[in-house]
């Protein structure tokens, strides 16, 4: 059997870091990957319209970290692209966030300058002094209104639980906007990749000293690698355990169901991403990939995203139940010597993918020193 130093579980960001890394200062790393690609969850491919589409929903990345920046301009080209989204709501099309033309378009107000849109949200608000689930965060922020129109039924479509079901922090932290702003991200570094996710990854993974299994799980052939300094896994915390806490109390995460459709037309909808936050359909939104990047085709891609509870795992339902039987799995982790939990799945918790290049960098330096791992850049 090859000599490997590092077994890395998982071919998504955190692992492909992880990875360059290791394989950078002379490691030889393996990656198991248990799908037929790499890139995890950002993985594109050209599609049979000759568009490029995201087979995991649309990747727009995002970050206000510089090292992080610096580090995925090492692998690609970017352009930049300030992500909008609009939502249907009562047939018109308005911005999300909440912004001053949310608001007028929706009730018919003149509202012109940050100081209007205070006051309009003063006038409208609930106020509550320690807002005690997500329902109440709303109330709190923008009033019943808005509350019923925008984010109700949403979060029921996303999270199968209304808002008051769900943490206050959930729904605290989605922007409303006092001015014109309809950028969806404020972030100062706002781009894609040139190339695509998958190329991306296929530079970060270029080292020779990384071999890549796709199609295996690990836990398929776990038996057969021993002798590695360190493993990395960046699979479900619960699945490692063998679900030992899970028989009668499962981590939950909320999946999506992806429905693709040709459309013969140039284009299906006049934006990348547009929500659907009413009752009128049982998606949340439909996104429309030529627009990433103005790209041509005779026709068009478009994908309805049902969120549902069965499927692959994609975002750990925040509620204190879960956060109880993670702490569970956290404390297993922490008896385990050289090998580390890392990436979305393997810590139970939502990261944008800036967060996930960040983590996995920071514990690479953690581990192995900042100067040594900075002299073989
Ligand atoms: P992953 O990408 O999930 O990689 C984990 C890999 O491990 C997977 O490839 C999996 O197949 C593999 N694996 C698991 N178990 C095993 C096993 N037993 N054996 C072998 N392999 C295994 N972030 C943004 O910044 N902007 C966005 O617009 C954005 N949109 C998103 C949309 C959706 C629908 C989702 C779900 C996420 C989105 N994200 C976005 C978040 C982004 O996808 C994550 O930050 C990123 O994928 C995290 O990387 P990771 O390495 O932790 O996990």
């Amino acid at each position: 059997m090859k000599q490997i130093d590092i077994l890395i579980i998982g071919a998504g960001i955190s692992g492909a870091v992880l990875a360059e890394r290791y394989a950078a200062i002379g490691k030889k790393v393996l990656i198991l990957e248990k799908r037929n690609h790499i890139a995890g969850n950002c993985y594109d491919y050209i599609d049979e319209n000759g568009i490029l589409v995201s087979k995991y929903g649309a990747h727009l990345f995002h970050t206000n970290e510089e090292s992080v920046w610096d580090y995925v301009n090492k692998f690609s080209e970017w352009y930049p692209w300030e992500h909008k989204v609009i939502a249907k709501v009562d047939d018109k099309m308005v911005p999300i966030p909440v912004n001053i033309t949310t608001v007028n378009e929706l009730f018919g107000t003149q509202i012109s300058s940050e100081q209007e849109m205070q006051k309009w949200l003063e006038d409208n608000r609930t106020p509550l002094d320690n807002p005690a689930n997500g329902e109440e965060a709303v109330l709190n922020r923008v009033g019943p209104v808005l509350y019923e129109k925008m984010f109700k039924h949403y979060t029921k479509k996303q999270w199968d639980k209304y808002p008051a079901e769900l943490d206050a922090s959930v729904l605290d932290r989605i922007p409303v906007r006092h001015n014109y702003d309809d950028r969806y991200f404020s972030d100062v570094h706002q781009a894609l990749p040139k190339g695509g996710y998958t190329q991306l990854f296929e530079n970060i993974l270029s080292n020779p000293n990384i071999e890549i299994k796709l199609e295996t799980d690990y836990f398929d052939v776990e038996e057969q690698y021993s002798g590695y300094e360190k493993l990395f896994y960046t699979g479900p915390v619960d699945r490692f355990f063998d679900f030992k806490h899970s028989l009668t109390e499962k981590l939950e995460y909320r999946s999506i169901n992806f429905v693709s459709e040709t459309v013969d037309a140039e284009f299906f909808q006049e934006n990348s991403v547009v929500n659907y936050p009413g009752t009128e359909v049982d998606f949340t939104r439909i996104i429309e990939y030529k627009h990433f990047g103005n790209q041509k085709s005779s026709k068009t891609t478009v994908v309805r995203e049902f969120t549902v509870d069965e499927g692959e795992p994609y975002y750990p339902v925040p509620n204190p139940r879960n956060q109880e039987i993670y702490a569970k799995y956290k404390l297993e982790t922490e008896k385990l010597v050289d090998i580390h939990f890392v990436g979305r799945l393997a810590n139970y918790k939502y990261f944008n993918m800036d967060q996930a290049f960040k983590n996995a960098l920071d514990l690479f330096y953690t581990l192995e020193g900042q100067e040594k791992s900075q002299t073989v850049d």
